[in-house]
């Protein structure tokens, strides 16, 4: 991106080679980077090669004339906000016309007058470099949008996804199922005298311990699943396509991943070993309802603990 006027890159396309070398000593003159072109197809190339700020551009060429080199420019993502310059013959108002179809961002008659043409140079640069500022900072703008956003979806603790983002993602998730009679399967957890384990070795340790089941579960889910921290000792997880009985595969491993998984300090937790209970629900299975889905698994995790903890409840 270039922010000088003085510095910007100008590309010449005209035929005549005395034309070309006028208009670019002229240019040199001032200060301009001049590029360039004798014929339509080089202009093109020396467009994608060089991206000019600004194109002076005979109409009057062999091969391809401006007009037509003009409306490909435009008709460009890439290239449709370089200014364009036509240069037209004394006074041919039916050139202009066209070339106003064509696109063009103002025009110029031979023969010269250098002081007009870099007039017009000038004036358009200025514009030009203001878009390209604008893009910029509309470039900034966005990526800043999706850090917020990213920070807005991740828990900080365990860099799991976080609650907001579980919610949007289940309802994404159900209406996808619903349109296309897809299951989705949802487990929440907790983990199992938690406040114990805090109450014995502190609340940094009893962080760790969150990060590394964080890291269990984000290690042992496919790409396509959602692994969330739901709240403070909870998480939750979003199964995709998975029916009731996939679910419960999946949930049983994490169970017993967990449970096999020597956390630190673990052998002064009630049964010597830190572990998750775990509730289990499907769509459409056991409920047709996005609310029911979370409510129903939450029943089925405290109902988990009444049982006697450490284990899955799918019903
Ligand atoms: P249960 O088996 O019934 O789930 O018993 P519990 O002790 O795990 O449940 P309780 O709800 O009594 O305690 C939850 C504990 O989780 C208490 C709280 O200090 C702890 N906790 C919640 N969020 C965090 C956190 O971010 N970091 C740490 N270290 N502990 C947390
Ligand atoms: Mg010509
Ligand atoms: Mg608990």
């Amino acid at each position: 991106m270039n922010n000088g006027v003085a510095n910007s890159k100008v590309l010449v396309v005209d035929d005549v080679p005395l034309n070309r070398k006028l208009q670019q000593a002229y240019l040199d003159a001032v200060g301009y980077e001049v590029l360039l072109a004798q014929d339509g197809v080089e202009a093109l190339q020396r467009v994608e090669e060089e991206t000019p700020d600004l194109i002076l551009l005979d109409v009057m060429m062999p091969k391809m004339n401006g007009f037509q080199v003009c409306r490909r420019l435009k008709n460009n993502d890439t290239t449709r906000f370089i200014p364009v310059i036509m240069v037209t013959a004394l006074n041919e108002t039916e050139d202009k016309i066209k070339g106003i179809e064509a696109g063009a961002d103002d025009f110029i008659c031979k023969p010269f007058n250098k002081l007009e043409l870099l007039a017009r140079v000038k004036s358009l640069l200025r514009i030009k470099h203001l878009h390209d500022e604008l893009e910029t900072k509309i470039k900034e703008l966005e990526a800043t949008q999706r850090k917020l956003y990213q920070l807005a979806i991740t828990d900080g603790l365990t860099r799991l996804h976080n609650y907001r983002y579980f919610n949007e993602q289940l309802l994404h998730e159900l209406s996808r199922a619903k349109r296309h009679n897809l299951h989705v399967s949802v487990a929440m957890m907790d983990i199992d005298y938690f406040k114990t384990y805090n109450d014995t070795h502190g609340h940094p340790a009893g962080d760790e311990v969150l990060k590394t089941i964080a890291d269990l579960l984000r290690t042992n889910i496919r790409k396509i699943d959602v692994a969330a921290r739901y709240g403070g000792e909870e998480f939750a997880l979003i199964l995709v396509e998975t029916t009731k009985e996939s679910a419960s595969v999946a949930a049983n491993k994490i169970n017993k991943l967990i449970e096999d998984y020597q956390f630190a300090h673990q052998e002064t937790q009630p049964g010597g070993n830190l572990t998750i209970s775990m509730g289990v629900a499907s769509f459409p299975d056991d409920t047709q309802n996005p609310e029911m889905l979370v409510t129903l698994a939450d029943k089925r995790l405290y109902k988990a603990k009444a049982l006697g903890r450490n284990r899955v409840v799918l019903d």
